[in-house]
């Protein structure tokens, strides 16, 4: 049993297959539930520049007060306070085995900040993934999602079964609900995904990166597809 696990990641760390990933995609797309898997299954680390900024704002941060007010709004922090952000994890040497970006790049500018601070560290994209989700199942992804408080696992009290969410209550958590998924940020949010994020598609298109996958289904059938995209 034990076999198949030793085996996958040493192969997987000398073949050296795709792995340094942005994921592109609406809010609610499905990019952090896919991230946690390959996170688990592969050993490579998610950088979620929303995680990031909500630990900021919680720690009562300088950086952590200038974000918040665009955060509960429901638009972009500015390029220079993400940046910044990236910039130092991607220098932390748990990303050599490789890495998701995760809700970052979010437009045109911070994308090719993004190629820049890569090629100093020369570690260029492999892919970028992009889950495509009608916006219907996006809005009952974001009003019903919600994290474990105990374990930070992502459920959602429409889709999730109800064992995995008895089990959180049972390990004493809470189930908490971001403060920005309520009804008028996500309208907000999704504009903004439109306007901003999604000439990114275009772009990495061009640059030959681009991988389109059906976001739609359960999370297991999102994650094979995702999985046959990479070749992993
Ligand atoms: P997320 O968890 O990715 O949905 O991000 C939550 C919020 O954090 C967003 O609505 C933005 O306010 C902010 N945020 C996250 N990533 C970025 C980014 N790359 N650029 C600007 N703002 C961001």
């Amino acid at each position: 049993q034990s076999g198949g696990v030793s085996l996958q990641r040493p192969r997987f760390l000398q073949d050296r297959l795709i792995m340094r990933i942005v994921f592109l995609g609406a809010p609610g797309s499905g990019k952090g539930t896919q991230a946690q898997r390959l996170v688990a299954d592969f050993g490579v680390v998610q950088i979620s520049t929303g995680d990031l900024l909500r630990a900021a704002v919680a720690s009562g941060s300088d950086l952590g007060k200038r974000a918040k007010a665009a955060m509960d709004a429901g638009e972009l922090v500015s390029d220079e306070i993400v940046l910044g952000m990236i910039r130092d994890r991607l220098q932390e040497p748990d990303t050599k085995a490789g890495f998701i970006l995760d809700g970052f790049p979010r437009n045109l500018a911070q994308a090719r900040a993004l190629e820049g601070v890569l090629q100093e560290v020369g570690q260029p994209l492999d892919a970028v993934c992009l889950l495509d989700v009608d916006f219907d199942i996006l809005m009952k992804r974001l009003t019903g999602r919600r994290t474990c408080s105990r374990t930070g696992k992502l459920l959602n009290i429409y889709f999730s079964p109800q064992s995995e969410i008895d089990a959180c209550k049972e390990r004493g958590g809470e189930l908490i609900q971001r403060a920005d998924d309520n009804e008028e940020t996500i309208g907000n949010r999704l504009q903004v995904y439109r306007d901003q994020t999604e000439p990114l598609v275009g772009f990495y298109r061009e640059a030959g990166l681009l991988k389109e996958l059906a976001g739609d289904g359960s999370m297991d059938e999102v994650y094979g597809r995702l999985k046959a995209a990479l070749g992993v």
